[in-house]
């Protein structure tokens, strides 16, 4: 009976060991830009930090208490979807022709399976539709109306397009639309775009995920689709690497392949993901134009989180002891 006793003890104990020293951690964004204090109002910059706070915190107690990768990187960016801060869901960036079109990818680490869909309308969370694309279709990527079709026949809930309205994101629209007649440069204009959000986890089983949720840039046309619901681009996800999730100027980070590029650097090149991360936005994007940034996790729980402009909301949390929530260059 002793015995018996003790073997138990002895069990609970050494699994008590193994869980705690198995990493686990979150990193999330919220979009990057031209983010300077002096612009922003104390009131502003306390719900920016309060809702990443939220969200982080939300991600991580999924993790803790042995939740999967995914389920926290669906929560969180769900809960990111539903802020008005954010170029993302409610809130989303105007298209020209003053309707929201959204964005969305999610990619597994373990099995490399991913899911995405562009110019959505009428998805209540983008990223649920990813990540039914991922789970309950033979496709990688669905656009427009078809994804939308898509939704209903997985259940998602339909809404009209102006529950993504605010006022902030209309007054950006008006003001694209003046910078468009005056010069055709505007695209270069980092104030029209930022919001997207995006959020990367490594759980206990070892598996990373990345996704990717965004309204795109203000006033665009003609379909136009950025790096977030492309695969290796705005978001990336492998346990022999690493994990990726991107926000900037789309059309570069689809050029320079940015997201696969930070992991293909770590899995070929035995680079650390703060060496690869940073080779990437400040080598590769910062001298041909490309602003913008990333939040990279690593097998081990490492985080880095590199960017290129003014500021990036993010934040980032870890068993090893990493809790932040930051915008501005600070660590
Ligand atoms: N990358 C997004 C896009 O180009 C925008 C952003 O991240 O701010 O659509």
């Amino acid at each position: 009976m002793l015995i018996k006793t003790f073997i138990i003890i002895f069990l609970a104990l050494v699994s008590h060991i193994v869980s705690a020293a198995q990493p686990f951690a979150i990193a999330i964004h919220g979009g990057a830009g031209t983010i300077l204090k002096s612009s922003m109002t104390p009131e502003l910059e306390a719900q920016y930090r309060k809702k990443l706070d939220d969200a982080k915190q939300l991600g991580y107690s999924i993790l803790s208490s042995g939740g999967t990768s995914e389920q926290a990187v669906l929560s969180v960016i769900k809960i990111l979807e539903d802020s008005p801060l954010f170029n993302a869901g409610i809130g989303a960036v105007y298209t020209y022709e003053g309707q929201h079109e959204l964005d969305a990818s999610v990619m597994d680490g373990k099995s490399r399976m991913a899911g995405a869909i562009t110019g959505v309308k009428t998805v209540r969370h983008p990223i649920e539709l990813a990540s039914a694309v991922m789970h309950k279709s033979v496709h990688v990527m669905l656009s427009g109306s078809g994804a939308e079709n898509f939704a209903t026949t997985v259940g998602l809930e339909q809404i009209d397009n102006s529950i993504f309205n605010t006022k902030r994101r209309f007054e950006s629209l008006q003001r694209a639309k003046a910078k468009m007649k005056a010069s055709a440069n505007w695209l270069k204009n980092e104030d029209f775009r930022y919001g997207t959000v995006g959020a990367v986890a490594l759980d206990k089983f070892g598996n990373l995920f990345a996704g990717t949720s965004t309204g795109g840039m203000t006033a665009k046309r003609w379909g136009r689709i950025g790096d977030s619901p492309i695969i290796g681009a705005g978001t990336f996800a492998d346990n022999k690497s690493c994990a990726v999730s991107a926000t900037g100027h789309g059309e570069f980070f689809i050029r320079f392949n940015v997201a696969s590029d930070i992991c293909a650097r770590v899995a070929y090149q035995g680079k650390s993901i703060k060496q690869a991360g940073d080779e990437v936005i400040f080598d590769v994007l910062e001298p041909v134009g490309g602003t913008g940034g990333v939040i990279i996790i690593d097998t081990k729980g490492n985080i880095h989180m590199p960017f290129n402009t003014a500021g990036m909301y993010r934040a980032a949390r870890s068993n090893n002891g990493v809790d932040k929530v930051l915008i501005y260059r600070e660590e």
